[in-house]
């Protein structure tokens, strides 16, 4: 039986995490999790599998969480929630938190277990350099679709054999659209044509700095250059990512458009279990389109290529920056249009920090989402 934490439950990859664990109830167990503001859910998660650490990163939640379970040790806080990684032991810890809040949680992760199934990009986005290290010691297994699909494509293969990374996307919903940017809203910017995720993924994924993202995570997890990491626009989600080697040759995995096979295998892995909790009928896929993706249309791509060679500083600026424009945009504080150019000028102005150890990054990416935030209103 497999100790599992979750961290960010009740976000869409922690429920659907859920139900792997539920899935095989024989193989998996809920040791512990954090949420943040949906106390209803984390309510039925306590009753459903009486976890032992319960983390509430909210103050309200936490206080609301404590009244309805008197008898139970509720823990308040990301320090409570690092503490608690440090000194337990879990089999596996998948961080499913948004954005850089989940970065301690990586962290103390890479530092005490023994693997981390990585949800959460924005922690390599913004401290692969000092992660990295650690995956010596923490297996790092991806659940990024794209990454989980390179990682298995790298299985048995020769690191020096590897040309090219070519990551999919699926050019979110306004691929095709004659719509002008500046006119998107942001519930129709939450509108993903294949996948059902959270608010700040779904915008990323419309703007495609996901993807931009993405290029820089499989930077630091595979140790690729940047000038060979690659993007295809594919529309159908279908293949997952794909890998170039020196002989010519291609391989790529592929599969369902669904979240739970790559969770599953973060917990399986090496072993591979069957799926239960979908089927995948490949005779109704007719077509695989692979494109080039056009990066004066989606110009947060630029951005990201940018930020990832000119390193960690930049980096953090286009993360932090990213967040508080998501957020922005989502309140309609700010037009679609205008999400790249609130981040190129958040790079220009806080680009050129140095950034020395895991605590000042937290610190400083803080400084620049609400610097950023402040401007914006
Ligand atoms: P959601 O927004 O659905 O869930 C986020 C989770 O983080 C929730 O449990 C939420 O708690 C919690 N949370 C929110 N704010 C904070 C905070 N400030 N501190 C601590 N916890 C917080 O996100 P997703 O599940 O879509 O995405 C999670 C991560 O996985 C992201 O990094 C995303 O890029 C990545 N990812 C997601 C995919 C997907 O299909 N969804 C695919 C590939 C990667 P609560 O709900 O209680 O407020
Ligand atoms: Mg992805």
């Amino acid at each position: 039986m497999k100790n599992i934490f979750i961290a960010g439950i009740t976000g869409s990859i922690g429920t659907q995490a859920i139900d792997i664990i539920r899935a095989f109830n024989n193989s998996f167990q809920l040791a512990g999790f954090t949420f943040h503001s949906n106390v209803k859910s984390a309510e039925k998660i306590i009753n459903e599998f009486n976890p032992e650490f319960i983390i509430a990163t909210l103050e309200s939640s936490f206080l609301s969480l404590k009244t309805k379970f008197p008898e139970k040790n509720i823990y308040f806080g990301i320090n409570e929630c690092t503490k608690i990684i440090e000194n337990q032991h879990f089999d596996i810890v998948l961080n499913a938190i948004v954005g850089a809040a989940g970065l301690p949680v990586t962290y103390s992760t890479v530092k005490n277990q023994k693997r981390l199934a990585l949800a959460n990009k924005e922690s390599l986005v913004t401290a692969g350099e000092i992660i990295m290290p650690y995956a010596k010691k923490c297996e790092i297994i991806p659940v990024d679709s794209e990454h989980s699909a390179i990682f298995q494509c790298i299985q048995g293969e020769n690191n020096n054999n590897i040309k090219k990374l070519w990551l999919t996307a699926s050019g979110g919903p306004f691929l095709n659209s004659k719509k002008d940017f500046k006119d998107i809203l942001p519930e129709e910017a939450l509108k993903h044509p294949n996948w059902d995720m959270g608010a700040k993924i779904s915008i990323d994924s419309a703007t495609m700095m996901n993807k931009g993202l993405e290029v820089i995570e499989a930077y630091h997890l595979f140790n690729v250059d940047y000038e060979n990491i690659f993007i295809t626009v594919h529309p159908e989600s279908i293949i997952h990512s794909m890998v170039e080697f020196t002989d010519g040759s291609f391989k790529a995995q592929l599969g369902a458009t669904n979240m739970k096979g790559p969770i599953q295998l973060s917990f399986t892995y090496p072993e591979r279990f069957p799926m239960k909790t979908y089927d995948f009928d490949i005779f109704k896929i007719s077509k695989l389109n692979l494109l080039k993706p056009d990066f004066k249309k989606f110009s947060c791509l630029n951005l990201a290529f940018n930020a990832g060679k000119n390193g960690t500083s930049h980096c953090i600026a286009l993360n932090a920056s990213n967040e508080a424009a998501v957020e922005a945009f989502l309140k309609k504080h700010i037009s679609f249009n205008q999400i790249p150019v609130v981040i190129e000028k958040a790079i220009e102005k806080y680009g050129d920090i140095k950034y020395s150890s895991i605590e000042h990054i937290i610190t400083e990416h803080k400084n620049i989402y609400n610097c950023v935030k402040d401007s914006i209103i």
